[in-house]
């Protein structure tokens, strides 16, 4: 089910867990402020999320709240997942679900890195 971008923060949605060790993920890149893992259900060959650590529910509430610490180590966390899963070269791409129209399903923020093929134009 699509979620709000709204409302508070649900300490016990699905990434919250994986990042209290509850659930297991498929780690490719941890730091201090991020956490990168396979997704569960794959859309491309290379499909990994990055979640800053942080109880971030959208990009406002990120940055309204998140440290510049906090903001500057997700965005550099993302670039290091890229590089680390090989995709430099190639190429890859990255989208954000925000809110009910985007169909964002977990109220966390994360960015979706997909690559590992041609990935075509981007659809609206
Ligand atoms: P959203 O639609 O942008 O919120 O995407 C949420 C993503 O989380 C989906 O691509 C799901 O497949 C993925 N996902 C849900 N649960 C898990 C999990 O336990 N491990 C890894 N990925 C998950």
């Amino acid at each position: 089910m699509p979620v709000d971008a709204l409302g508070d923060y649900d300490p016990n949605n699905i990434f919250a867990r994986i990042l209290r060790g509850e659930i297991p993920c498929r780690r490719v890149h941890e730091t201090d402020h991020a956490l990168a893992f396979h997704d569960i259900n794959p859309q491309a060959p290379v499909h990994v999320l990055v979640i800053p650590k942080g109880p971030y529910r959208s990009w406002a509430d990120f940055s309204d709240k998140a440290s510049e610490a906090e903001i500057a180590g997700f965005v550099r966390a993302v670039g290091e997942t890229a590089k680390l899963l090989g995709l430099e070269a190639p190429g890859y791409r990255l989208l954000a679900n925000a809110g009910v129209n985007a169909h964002q399903e977990v109220p966390h923020l994360h960015v979706h890195v997909f690559g590992g093929k041609a990935l075509g134009p981007m659809l609206a």
